[in-house]
């Protein structure tokens, strides 16, 4: 079946989810919307700001009649308004968003000026419109401020709040099965025997999926027999995504794609050249996407971030997930074989400018992958990198 490279098989998983998912929209209060992805337009109620407003402290101004002195005739605060005309050689003290008064156009920072009673002297010579924001600046009546795919962080939460939205359309979060299959793997609340190792990926998978805006559900574990995974394989493809761990390699006891392939699933790639990672398994059953992820810890949390993460943000509506993948100076020498591109866990210092790779035991390393923060990138053909170098890493 198919190999694919790293890009390569990054862009089938997006090529294939954007065309074939089908988005659903519900509304949700203000209070709930930060984390939600947008499933339309939000358009600007009123005019932003709604009429000229000053943004200093200060004294509104005709500005042709300055540098001099002009006569304060009044007092203008924010919320306020003040009902007179500025006339030539006249001024008004005004306070940051106060609306500018009719006949100003300008405003004169208030450390700009020298007050002495009702006479304000300035050198300043204000440019019109100097420290005025003026009507509809920030953005027009109807004017469309963000579109459907757009996540909702504070800024966003800030802007549908000042535009009076209460109830917003956002996109249905994909509901995101966890399957974890082996002989082995016993929940985290049964004691194991020395052969035994609890399951561990549930755990990690419940939050990368979360992370990406998807409601993760644990599963049973799966034994390792065709019944069992088939049984437990059929209600995770009832959710939006399944997302398998383990039973993808080529063991004698790895009964994930047998069991796919009897489901008539569709297999867009089985083999990735990435380590860890390398048998991941990505398709298509009963009108749902899955991943088969390899079981080793360090393989389920790269693949998932790599592959899985994208997935669950496009069925949530989200429209170009991206890799945050930047490149760092690397602390100390690193040397890799070519041929497959490699995940490894490492940590960047406070400021994220350099990276040291974190000693480790291999996939199984639970623990060094707790203590890392990052993936350093070794790229598939370039074998060897100084100290000093710079080199990508991955963000989680
Ligand atoms: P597999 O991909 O099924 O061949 O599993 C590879 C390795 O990962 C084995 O050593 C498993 O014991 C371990 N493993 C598999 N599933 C889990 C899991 N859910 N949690 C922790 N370790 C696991
Ligand atoms: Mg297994």
């Amino acid at each position: 079946m198919a190999t694919c490279t790293f890009r390569e098989a990054r862009s089938i998983v997006l090529d294939r989810v954007l065309s074939g998912r089908r988005l659903e929209r519900e509304c949700v209060p203000l209070e709930q919307v930060h984390g939600r992805v947008l499933a339309g337009i939000i358009a600007a109620d009123r005019d932003y700001p709604p009429c000229a407003r000053s943004i200093r402290d200060g004294f509104a101004v005709r500005a042709a009649d300055l540098p001099g002195a002009v006569e304060v005739i009044g007092e203008v605060r924010a919320g306020g308004s003040f009902s007179g005309t500025v006339e030539a050689g006249q001024c008004v003290e005004i306070m940051t968003g106060a609306p500018l008064p009719a006949g100003a156009d300008a405003v004169v920072m208030v450390e700009h000026a020298r007050r002495e009673g009702y006479r304000v002297f300035t050198d300043r010579e204000p440019m019109p419109g100097e420290f005025v924001n003026p009507q509809g600046a920030e953005s027009r009546k109807g004017q469309p401020l963000l579109g459907g795919g757009t996540l909702v962080d504070f800024a966003q939460l800030a802007l549908l709040a000042q535009t009076g939205h209460t109830s917003i359309s956002v996109y249905r979060k994909p509901r995101v099965a966890i399957l974890s299959t082996g002989d082995e793997v016993i929940p985290v609340t049964e004691a194991p025997t020395e052969t035994q190792v609890r399951n561990s990926n549930a755990w990690s998978l419940a939050a990368q999926v979360a992370r990406a805006g998807g409601l993760p559900e644990i599963l049973p574990v799966a034994a390792d027999n065709p019944e069992e995974t088939r049984r437990l394989i059929l209600e995770g493809l009832e959710r939006d995504l399944l997302l398998l761990s383990g039973g993808v390699s080529a063991g004698k006891y790895d009964y994930v794609e047998p069991v796919m392939a009897e489901l008539e699933a569709e297999f867009y790639f089985d083999r990735v050249l990435i380590q860890p990672g390398q048998p991941l398994v990505f398709g298509r059953a009963r009108d749902r996407f899955f991943f088969g992820l390899p079981g080793n810890p360090a393989s389920t949390m790269v693949t998932f971030e790599l592959f899985a993460r994208g997935a669950v943000e496009l069925l949530g509506g989200r429209e170009a997930p991206e890799l945050r993948m930047p490149v760092m100076r690397l602390t100390e020498p690193f040397r890799h074989k070519t041929g497959l591109t490699r995940f490894l866990p490492a940590r960047m210092s406070e400021g994220g400018t350099a990276v040291t790779p974190v000693k480790w035991q291999g996939s199984s390393d639970v623990a060094a992958l707790a203590r890392a923060n990052a993936f350093l990138v070794a790229e598939a053909q370039r074998e060897s990198w100084e100290a000093g170098e710079m080199i990508g890493v991955l963000l989680p």
